[in-house]
């Protein structure tokens, strides 16, 4: 029996299931061409696995390594060398790969196996048992029985501290001037350089910097990385999580999700080690349980709701949002400088954070009208953590409300909020306060026009009364400039000329 470790299953997880003969790694390049993929993921995808694949040698087992151009060359290769032979693998992430392997692996005249993906904390029977027949779900239940089924931050069968979530406490934007600790950062090694050449020579054009790869690829890297943000930035992930910041691209954050999502780190691993330094007690319980949310409730939530949701939920279009992606979100100058400051970010490192990615990223998206397929394939050759498993809920659920099964209204923003959170408005070309004229802030009219379209859909939703009345109390005029104005924006956005 050979097990097929996949790039994202770099974990002894499979290997602790069953006692593999030998082990199969392919390095496919088409996978990083459609869509095309940040040269930076490339890098952190093959430069892991080829890692991953010296460590394996290392402790004596047989590694079959695996370069073509397609999965199914590369197969085919195999099973020249292994007629009949079973190959094994955890079950994918990914919708339809297993299908599409299987096959190809039968066509051959090999026999495919499929084995429980370990690599989550839940099992798909388990959240599906939790989410009977919901038709749509809502994180907070979710994390809750999630608490209650790990029992991190649990006391009694209740919450530490009394409540499920420190939110309210969890929104500050920084001093001015803050600056947080710079995280552990990883100088490419040898392989990692061949990797970088490799990827030069084999994908070019894609957006993004090939410069500058600083991320962990092998465990060791990741445990690392884990230490540093538990040591030195956990303590104000909490307070700052939903910060926009112009000095600093990481702030509070793990920058964990590529370990996470390549394998190499557990996530129970990664609460657990936050826990225990909470323990130590030098961490505030809003900080802790922060941290704790995103990894037991989000992270589960989002792969369990893409697993039971596609294919509809990749197809999901509620709002009809049909523009092109404009010219801006491949770096053509935008005098928007929160907009031009997080685009750079993402094309010089493959990050930008989670509010950089939700309430700048996809609510301009959102906005503007872009069509979700699009936005998702940008966000898929933006990010060196992207998967489809992440994307498709986050870009097409949360980001531009395509789909109502994630949240009941959408995470839609004016300059207001932006500006409250952060400082990229200060020396911003753009008014924040201004509406209407030339300086105008544009996510301002965007935003209200917005409102305005979407207001058969949307004011039936008991949160946003509030805001459909103050759009009522301004004069049909005033009304019908912002209309116009968002219109015209619409048209220079379209051109690259904001
Ligand atoms: P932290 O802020 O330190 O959070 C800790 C961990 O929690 C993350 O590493 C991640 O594993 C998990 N997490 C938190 N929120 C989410 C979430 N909504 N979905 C899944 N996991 C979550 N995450 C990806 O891993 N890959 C993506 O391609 C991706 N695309 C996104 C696109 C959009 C439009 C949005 C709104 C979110 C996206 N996310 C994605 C989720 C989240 O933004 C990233 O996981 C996070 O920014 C990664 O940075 P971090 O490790 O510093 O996270």
């Amino acid at each position: 029996m050979t097990l097929w470790i996949l790039g994202d299953q770099l974990n002894h997880a499979a290997m602790q299931q069953l006692s593999p003969r030998r082990v199969l790694l392919v390095e496919a390049y088409e996978l990083g061409r459609t869509p095309p993929m940040h040269p930076q993921k490339l890098v952190l995808f093959f430069s892991a696995m080829r890692h991953f694949a010296q460590e394996l040698r290392a402790s004596g087992r047989e590694v079959i390594y695996l370069q073509a151009e397609t999965l199914a060359e590369a197969l085919g290769q195999f099973f020249q060398a292994h007629p009949g032979a079973t190959l094994a693998q955890m079950q994918p992430a990914d919708y339809g790969f297993a299908e599409r392997v299987g096959a190809i692996v039968e066509g051959l005249g090999g026999i495919y196996r499929l084995l429980p993906n370990r690599l989550w904390l839940l099992q798909p029977e388990e959240f599906d048992r939790w989410a009977g027949n919901r038709k749509t779900y809502r994180l907070e239940y979710f994390y809750r029985f999630m608490r209650q089924r790990t029992g991190y931050l649990m006391q009694g069968g209740q919450p530490v501290g009394g409540a499920w979530n420190y939110d309210a406490e969890n929104r500050k934007a920084p001093p001015p001037g803050y600056q947080p600790p710079a995280p552990r950062r990883f100088a490419p090694d040898a392989i990692t350089l061949a990797v970088v050449e490799t990827v030069r020579e084999k994908f070019r054009g894609h957006f993004g910097s090939l410069e500058g790869f600083e991320w962990p690829v092998t465990r060791q890297q990741g445990l690392e990385a884990l230490e540093d943000f538990v040591q030195h930035r956990l303590v104000a992930f909490g307070p700052y999580q939903d910060a926009l910041v112009e000095q600093s691209w990481s702030l509070h954050h793990s920058l964990l999700s590529p370990a996470l999502n390549l394998g190499l780190l557990h996530p129970a691993e990664v609460v657990e080690r936050a826990l225990s330094e909470y323990e130590k007690g030098s961490i505030p319980l809003a900080s802790i349980e922060g941290f704790v949310r995103q990894i037991i409730g989000w992270r589960e939530y989002i792969y369990h709701v893409y697993r039971r949701e596609m294919p509809g939920l990749l197809e999901a279009n509620q709002l009809q949002a049909s523009r092109p992606l404009p010219p801006l979100f491949w770096g053509a100058p935008t005098r928007m400088r929160c907009m031009s400051t997080v685009i750079e970010r993402a094309r010089q490192r493959g990050y930008a954070h989670h509010i950089e990615r939700l309430m700048l990223l996809a609510n301009f998206a959102l906005l503007y009208g872009i069509e979700p397929q699009a936005l998702n394939a940008w966000f898929v050759a933006a990010f060196v953590d992207s998967a489809d498993w992440v994307m498709a809920p986050n870009v097409l659920g949360m980001g531009l409300f395509a789909s109502p099964i994630l949240s009941s209204k959408p995470y839609a923003a004016s300059g207001k909020y932006i500006a409250r959170m952060g400082n990229h408005c200060q020396h911003c070309a753009f008014k924040v306060v201004e509406t209407l004229g030339e300086q105008a802030c544009p996510f301002n009219s965007l935003y209200w026009d917005f409102m305005a379209r979407h207001r058969a859909l949307l004011e039936g939703n008991p949160r946003l009364g509030v805001l459909y009345k103050t759009w009522d109390r301004r004069n049909p005029k005033e009304q019908a400039a912002i209309r116009q104005q968002a219109k015209e924006l619409r048209q220079c956005i379209a051109q690259g000329e904001l």
